[in-house]
C-alpha cells in the first residue's frame, strides 16, 4: 500500500483520508498546522448550507453524494446533516426565469425539485414576506452540513482504524527526489510518503509555493452574521436540539440581494455577498495559534459592520420578523475563489505524487474526497471531475494577476444569473491570433476562452442577410437564446455549405509529439493505429482503464518519429507529458499552439481556393481525406491537414504565428473570386453539430464509453498493440449500452435550446441534453441528448426550456452527409 501524507483536517482532509480507507489505502496520515478538534480553517466555522442544483451536472453529482454521506455518518442517533430542504426565492421577473432554468438543471442531473409560487413559498416559509417574493424553486433533499462534527466524527472513525493524526504540526516543505514527492517536513521531523495530498483548503497557495505549482485560488472574506434572538422563532421545540440540529425552515437564498439564511436555534444567520471582494494572503495571517475557538480562529477576521448594511436592510424587508431583532455577531469568514468557481484537484504537472484537494465548498467535499480516492485507486472517478482539474488551467491563467482578478469576479458574480455564453469582461486580449488586426477590421464579435479571443460572427457579414435565400433565413429567437448570437450566424453557415469560408482555428490545442519513443507513446495511450505511413492523419480517443472517455484527439503522422496532436485542453497536454515522462524510450512533448496558427479553409470552392495560391497537388489521388502534406502557400511553408469540422471539403492550413497575417491575406484575396468569407464560431457550432462531430467535455466525458457515445470509429479493432482502455473495451463492445448519444430535431422547426435541459419521455426526466443548435442546413434545432437506448429512433421526446416543453424526434445521427461525400469528394 501507498505511503499517504494528507495536509490538513478539515471537511476536505477527514473525508479524503475515510475514502482511502474505504478503498483499501491503509497507510496515511494527516498532519493539521492547527489543533485537531477545532483546526482553525473553513470548515471550524462554516455554516454548512447545501444546496446541490448547479448547471454543471459534476458538481450537483458532488453534493448529492455529499449530502448521501453525511446522512450516513451518525452518532448518538443523529448524523451530521440536517435535511430542512433548500429554498431559492424570485423577488425579480427575470429571477422567476432562472429559477426555471434551475429547475431544469436539478430536473436534469437526477434531483427532486418544484417550482413555488408566492403562495406556496410562504407556506413553506412563513417569515417571508409575501409582497416581496415572487416565486420559489424546492429542493427537498437539501440542508444543512454539520461539517465541524462531521470532521470530528471521521477524525473519530478513521483514527480507530489505523490513520495518523498529527495535530499543531504544520508541514512546512514537500521533499522530493526526481521529480516524485518522497515526504514532508515539519518541525518535528519529516514524514516520509509516496503521496502526498493537499487539503490545506486557502492556504492551498502556500502548499504549491513549495513545489513551484501555481495554485489558482484566491482566499476571500466573506460576511456571516447572526442576529440575536427572533422573537417570532422563540420557543419551539426545534431550539432545544442538541449539535447543531436546531433548524427546521429550509436553509433560504436570496440571490437577488446576493443573501443566504439559516437558522441558529432562536437566531437567525445571514451571509451576504453582496460586499467588496475582501482578499487576504493566508501567509499574512501568520501560524494558528495554540489555543483556537469559535471566536478566535486564523480563518476569522473581523467583522466589518458598515460592509453589512445592505445585507441587513434588504433582510428585513425580505423577512419582517427580523425588524425586531439585531445583529448580535458577525464575522468576515475566509474561503477560496478560483477563475471558473470550480474546485481544484489533481496531479501537480511537475511533482509526481503530489495531488491536491482544494477551493472544495462542505457541499460537495465528501463527493471531492471520494472522486479523489477513486482515482488514486483506480484511476477513474464515477462522476467525471475534469472541471476540477488542476491541470485545466492555461499558463495564462496561472499568473496571480489573472488568479486575483477573475477569482474576485467571481465572487462578485456568484449570484448573478450568468448565460451560458457570456464572457469575462476582464482580462481580455490575452491571446490573440496572428489574424486579429484582420478580424477586427471585418467586425469580429468575440467571445474568450482560456484567454483566447475567438470571433463568433463577423458584422462585415451583416450585408449578405439581403442575399441569403429565403430557406437559409434565420428564425426569431427568444430573448435567452438570442444573447451572444447574431443572424448573421445564418449567412456563415450557408456560405460555408455553398461556396467557402475561412475560420480561425488558432485557439485549438496542437502539440508536437517526437523521438524514438514517439510512436509507442500513442500506441499505448490511443485507440488508433497510429502506426501509419507519414502523411496520415488518425481520430483517436485517450480513455481510460474502464474504458472510459479522457478526450478524443487528431493524431497526424508527419515523420517517423514526428507526430502532431490536436487536443481539446491543457489536461490533454499535461497527461500525456506526465506519461512521456514515465516512459523509457525518450519522447518530447512540446505545445505549439501559441507558436502556430491555424486557418480552417472549407466549402465546396476551397479546392478552388488553394490551388490559385499554392503550387502543390491538392486532387483526391495525391491528397485524400484525412492526409496531411507540407505545402507552400505564397511562399510560406504550411501543413495542410485535409480534414474539417464542419463536414465539407477542405483544410486546416497551419503555419508559424509570425507568417499568419500572410497566410490570412493570401488566403482572403484568392477566396474573393469564389466569394470567401470569413465565418466565426456560431456557424462552427451548428455545422458541426449537424454532421455529428462530438464536443469532448460537453456531449461525451470519462462516464461514458465509445459504443454509446458514438465515437466508436476511433477503435480500431485489427489494433493488436496494447493501450490503456483495450481490456475494457473487450467487454464493453459485447454490451449493448443502456445509454446512448442521441440526435433530437426539434418538431415545430424554431424553439431553441442551448444544452443541460432535461429530456422528458412520457413525462418522465430520463436524459438532458448536452450541446444545441440551430441546424441550418436542416432548417430546425438540433440537439444532442443522452438517453436510455430504451428511446428509439423516430420516438418523440420533450426538452423543457424555462419551463417550457418542446417537442422533438430522435433523428438519424448524422443529419448531414452520412456518407460523407462532401468530405471525399
Ligand atoms: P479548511 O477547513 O480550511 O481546512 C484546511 C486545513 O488545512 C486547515 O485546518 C488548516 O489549518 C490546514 N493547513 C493549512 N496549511 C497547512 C500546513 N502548512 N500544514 C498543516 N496544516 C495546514 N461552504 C458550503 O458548502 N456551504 C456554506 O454554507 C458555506 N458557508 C461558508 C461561510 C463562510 C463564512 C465561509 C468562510 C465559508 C463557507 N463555506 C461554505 C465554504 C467552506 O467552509 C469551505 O469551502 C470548506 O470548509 C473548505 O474545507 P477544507 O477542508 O478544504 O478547508
Amino acid at each position: 500500500t501507498q505511503r499517504v501524507v494528507i495536509i490538513g483536517a478539515g471537511i476536505v482532509g477527514t473525508n479524503v483520508a475515510d475514502e482511502l480507507l474505504l478503498r483499501g489505502w491503509t497507510d496515511i496520515t494527516v498532519v493539521e498546522q492547527g489543533p485537531l478538534h477545532m483546526p482553525g480553517g473553513s470548515t471550524s466555522h462554516a455554516p454548512g448550507l447545501v444546496f446541490q442544483t448547479s448547471p454543471s451536472k459534476t458538481m450537483t453529482r458532488l453534493a448529492s453524494y455529499t449530502v448521501e454521506k453525511l446522512l450516513s455518518i451518525e452518532k448518538d442517533g443523529q448524523s451530521c446533516f440536517n435535511q430542512v430542504g433548500g429554498l431559492e426565492i424570485a423577488t425579480t421577473p427575470a429571477r422567476v426565469e432562472e429559477l426555471k432554468r434551475r429547475h431544469g438543471f436539478a430536473s436534469s442531473w437526477g434531483i427532486e425539485s418544484r417550482l413555488l409560487n408566492t403562495q406556496e413559498c410562504l407556506q413553506l416559509y412563513p417569515h417571508l414576506d409575501r409582497n416581496v417574493v415572487l416565486g420559489g424553486f424546492y429542493i427537498p433533499s437539501d440542508g444543512l452540513a454539520l461539517a465541524a462534527r462531521a470532521t470530528q466524527l471521521l477524525i473519530e472513525r478513521t483514527s480507530k482504524a489505523g490513520v495518523r493524526y498529527i495535530g499543531e504540526t504544520p508541514v512546512t516543505a514537500i521533499e522530493q527526489k526526481d521529480s516524485r514527492v518522497t515526504g514532508v517536513t515539519t518541525p518535528r521531523g519529516t514524514i516520509p510518503a509516496d503521496i502526498v495530498i493537499s487539503c490545506a483548503g486557502f492556504w492551498g497557495v502556500e502548499l504549491g509555493a513549495m513545489v513551484g505549482v501555481s495554485i489558482p485560488l484566491l482566499p476571500l472574506a466573506h460576511q456571516y452574521a447572526k442576529t440575536a434572538a427572533v422573537p417570532k422563532l422563540a420557543g419551539r421545540e426545534v431550539n432545544k436540539r442538541i449539535n447543531g440540529m436546531n433548524a427546521t425552515l429550509p436553509i433560504l437564498r436570496h440571490q437577488d440581494q446576493d443573501l443566504y439564511y439559516r437558522e441558529h436555534g432562536e437566531q437567525y444567520g445571514i451571509g451576504f455577498y453582496g460586499h467588496r471582494p475582501m482578499p487576504v494572503v493566508a501567509e499574512s495571517l501568520g501560524l494558528t495559534p495554540k489555543h483556537v475557538d469559535e471566536k478566535n480562529m486564523p480563518s476569522r477576521l473581523e467583522f466589518t459592520k458598515e460592509d453589512f448594511e445592505p445585507a441587513w436592510n434588504e433582510s428585513q424587508k425580505l423577512l419582517p420578523a427580523l425588524r425586531d431583532t439585531t445583529i448580535e455577531d458577525g464575522f468576515n469568514g475566509i474561503f477560496s475563489f478560483t477563475p471558473d468557481g470550480g474546485p481544484i484537484v489533481g496531479q501537480a504537472p511537475n511533482l509526481d505524487g503530489f495531488w491536491v484537494a482544494e477551493a472544495v465548498w462542505v457541499t460537495h467535499s465528501a463527493g471531492v474526497a471520494r472522486a479523489l480516492a477513486e482515482v488514486l485507486t483506480t484511476g477513474q472517478s464515477q462522476v467525471d471531475i475534469g472541471e476540477c482539474e488542476l491541470s485545466r488551467f492555461e499558463d495564462v491563467q496561472l499568473s496571480r494577476a489573472y488568479i486575483n482578478e477573475t477569482s474576485a469576479q467571481n465572487f462578485v458574480e456568484i449570484y448573478d444569473i450568468i448565460h451560458p455564453s457570456q464572457p469575462k469582461e476582464s482580462p481580455r486580449n490575452l491571446r490573440v491570433s496572428p489574424f486579429y488586426s484582420r478580424q477586427k477590421d471585418q467586425g469580429a464579435f468575440f467571445l474568450e476562452l482560456a484567454g483566447w479571443e475567438r470571433p463568433f460572427w463577423y458584422e462585415g457579414n451583416r450585408s449578405l442577410l439581403n442575399s441569403l435565400p429565403s430557406e437559409w433565413k434565420p428564425i426569431e429567437r427568444d430573448p435567452w437564446s438570442a444573447k451572444f448570437h447574431s443572424p448573421i450566424v445564418a449567412v456563415e453557415a450557408w456560405k460555408t455549405r455553398s461556396a467557402v469560408a475561412m475560420y480561425d482555428m488558432t485557439s485549438f490545442h496542437r502539440f508536437e509529439v517526437s523521438g524514438p519513443g514517439a510512436l509507442d507513446l500513442l500506441l499505448r495511450l490511443t485507440t488508433a493505429d497510429v502506426n501509419t505511413k507519414s502523411g496520415v492523419i488518425s481520430y483517436a480517443l485517450l480513455l481510460n482503464n474502464h474504458g472510459g472517455i479522457r478526450s478524443d484527439l487528431f493524431i497526424s503522422r508527419l515523420d517517423k518519429d514526428l507526430f502532431q496532436v490536436g487536443a481539446n485542453t491543457a489536461t490533454d497536454l499535461a497527461y500525456i507529458s506526465r506519461e512521456a515522462r514515465q516512459q523509457e524510450k525518450w519522447v518530447q512533448v512540446r505545445d505549439i499552439t501559441g507558436s502556430t496558427c491555424c486557418i480552417g479553409l472549407w466549402g465546396p470552392r476551397s479546392r478552388d481556393v488553394i490551388t490559385t495560391i499554392s503550387p502543390d497537388d491538392f486532387s483526391n489521388k495525391s491528397f485524400p481525406y484525412l492526409g496531411v502534406r507540407n505545402i507552400t502557400i505564397n511562399g510560406i511553408p504550411v501543413t495542410a491537414l485535409r480534414k474539417s469540422y464542419v463536414g465539407e471539403l477542405g483544410w486546416e492550413l497551419q503555419t508559424s504565428a509570425e507568417c499568419g497575417g500572410r497566410l490570412w491575406d493570401s488566403i482572403w484575396s484568392a477566396g474573393k473570386n469564389h466569394g470567401i468569407i470569413a465565418a466565426g464560431r456560431g456557424a462552427f457550432n451548428a455545422l458541426r453539430l449537424e454532421k455529428g462531430y462530438r464536443t469532448y467535455g460537453l456531449d461525451m466525458n470519462s462516464e461514458h464509453n465509445p459504443y454509446e457515445a458514438g465515437v466508436a470509429n476511433a477503435v480500431r479493432a485489427s489494433k493488436w498493440e496494447d493501450y490503456i482502455g483495450k481490456t475494457a473495451l473487450e467487454r464493453l463492445v459485447k454490451q449493448t449500452p443502456t445509454r446512448l448519444l442521441r440526435c433530437l430535431t426539434v418538431n415545430d422547426g424554431r424553439s431553441m435550446v442551448l444544452g443541460k435541459e432535461p429530456v422528458f419521455y412520457n413525462q418522465k426526466a430520463v436524459g438532458y441534453v448536452t450541446t444545441a443548435a440551430f441546424g441550418y442546413t436542416v432548417r430546425k434545432p438540433v440537439a444532442y441528448a443522452w438517453l436510455p437506448s430504451t428511446v428509439a429512433l423516430g420516438q418523440i421526446v420533450e426538452i423543457e426550456y424555462f419551463g417550457r416543453r418542446i417537442k422533438a424526434t430522435v433523428a438519424n445521427d448524422p443529419l448531414y452527409d452520412p456518407d460523407s461525400r462532401r468530405l471525399l469528394d
